[in-house]
């Protein structure tokens, strides 16, 4: 199936803190990257990296499904033998047995055995954060003592961060997932970065744009995989066949000889069609496992 494209969503965020934040590198600095300004110099600026915000979102969603059901998702120290647990090895098993061995939580965001459905690109200020000192100490967990510091922690405060999320061959479920997950990161009740119990980390997420593909005609409804391949890959992948979401008003358009496309640039149009496919994981993971 990842030998074809049947569906994929390019989603543009971006993501501005609302409380200080602060993703570390190190000890007490705010992870940066060099990047090559208008003039050609080379500078040093803070960025969110997207495996940061690939974390955060995982857990979330493995949170999520095990609300359900505990074995909706495997857990951090088996993800490697997710599928080794199982008496399956990578590479002397057929693609479609690794995916439907692996849970929910693997099929979407990957595993040693099976590739991701979403990635997530490092997120770039587009204005020049402001960034202050903190004064922090870490303490030591046991005796209660101040084990480091005090030193000075740098957070950004008032800071515009953007990058793109692109999920592909995805089940309207899967759709449904990492939706959930974003929208409650949009929603404040889940933060990034470093001292999120001190309340660091708060963010919104702002949809800046939406282009959906399709390998049919897409009209009134988004397309899972489940529409758009036969039935001996759905078979194989032990995928449902009614996987579409009815949208008012969703047209797509003729991009070329194979693909439809759907664009938005609305904010809140864009929230609506994820808040819409949110709740569907629910009914998947219980048909797919
Ligand atoms: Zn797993």
């Amino acid at each position: 199936m990842h030998g074809r494209l049947y569906n994929q969503l390019d989603l543009e965020i971006a993501i501005i803190p609302q409380t200080p934040l602060l993703i570390k590198s190190g000890q007490k600095q705010f992870v940066r990257t060099r990047r090559r300004t208008p003039n050609g110099d080379i500078d040093e600026v803070v960025y969110i990296p997207g495996s940061s915000l690939r974390g955060v979102v995982r857990a979330h969603a493995e949170r999520l499904l095990r609300t359900l059901n505990d074995n909706y998702a495997c857990y951090v120290e088996a993800k490697k033998f997710c599928l080794r647990q199982k008496g399956l090895k990578e590479n002397e098993e057929a693609a479609p047995r690794l995916y439907r061995e692996s849970c929910y939580a693997c099929k979407l965001f990957g595993n040693t055995g099976i590739a991701s459905r979403v990635q997530m690109s490092d997120l770039y200020p587009a204005i020049v954060p402001l960034s202050e000192s903190r004064f922090g100490v870490a303490i030591d967990r046991i005796t209660g003592a101040v084990a480091v510091g005090p030193f000075d922690l740098e957070v950004v405060t008032d800071a515009r961060f953007e990058g793109r999320i692109v999920l592909r061959n995805f089940t309207i479920g899967q759709l449904g997932l990492l939706s959930a997950a974003l929208l409650d990161i949009a929603d404040g009740l889940i933060a990034l970065g470093h001292a999120k119990s001190r309340g660091l980390g708060r963010v919104r997420i702002e949809c800046v744009r939406a282009q959906f593909r399709f390998a049919q005609e897409a009209n009134g409804a988004i397309l899972g995989v489940g529409a758009l391949a036969d039935e001996t890959v759905r078979k194989l992948y032990n995928i449902l066949e009614e996987d579409r979401l009815s949208v008012e008003g969703f047209r797509a358009v003729r991009r070329d000889t194979v693909y439809y496309q759907v664009d938005s640039d609305n904010d809140a149009q864009i929230r609506e069609w994820l808040s819409k496919a949110a709740p569907r994981w629910i009914n998947e993971v219980q048909y797919a496992g």
